[in-house]
């Protein structure tokens, strides 16, 4: 389905401020976790796939020794409201892990709830999350995340592994998008 004319808007973070926040927060997940016994990082896709490949790097640069997994949360199509479901599981076995999720926004929160629920309820000794952005006046379950990139306000945003329609998440940097509907 065509997605409504839309234009991508402000840059709210260029490439630069990124990467200089994301070297200071894996610099503040690696002293978390250095030291910890069997690190599993894993990356809540698919938004997340930029941020978490840089952050993963940083961690190795930094010397953390850690297994990697994916897994995919995601909703029945066309239902906003509708229950999330299992996409893609993780394939570690991680009882008794520590395990750190990276997701790229904290929105409403039930992706990351439902995601720390699974790993919990698959063993893991350790929940800890990481999201580049939050969007704390959208919450609606109380969930907060450990390690927080940057807080933004309700507007939807692309760029940096983050797609409107499939489009965009090959933008180094994270913008804005304007919808004809919205406000000036
Ligand atoms: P939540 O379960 O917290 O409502 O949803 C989080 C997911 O919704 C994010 O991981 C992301 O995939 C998507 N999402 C929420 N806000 C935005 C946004 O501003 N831009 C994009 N591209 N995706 C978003
Ligand atoms: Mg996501």
């Amino acid at each position: 389905m065509a997605a409504a004319a839309y234009t991508i808007g402000e840059v709210l973070f260029n490439e630069h401020v990124i990467q200089t926040r994301v070297h200071e927060l894996a610099s503040d997940l690696g002293s978390m976790l250095m030291g910890k016994k069997d690190v599993v990082v894993v990356a809540l896709l698919r938004g997340s796939f930029v941020f978490f490949a840089d952050i993963i790097r940083e961690l190795a640069r930094d010397g953390l020794d850690m297994r990697i997994d994916f897994l995919t949360v995601g909703s029945y199509v066309g239902n906003v409201s509708s229950t999330l479901q299992l996409k893609h599981d993780i394939e570690i076995d991680i009882r008794g892990s520590t395990v750190m999720v990276v997701d790229d926004i904290l929105d409403t929160g039930r992706s990351l709830s439902f995601a720390c629920d699974h790993l919990r309820a698959k063993g893991a000794a350790e929940v800890h999350t990481c999201v580049l952005l939050d969007k704390p006046s959208r919450r609606t379950v109380p969930r907060q995340a450990d390690f927080i990139g940057f807080t933004i306000d309700d507007v939807f945003v692309v760029g940096y592994g983050l797609d409107f329609d499939h489009r965009h998440r090959e933008l180094p940097h994270i913008a804005a998008v304007r919808f004809p509907e919205d406000k000036q």
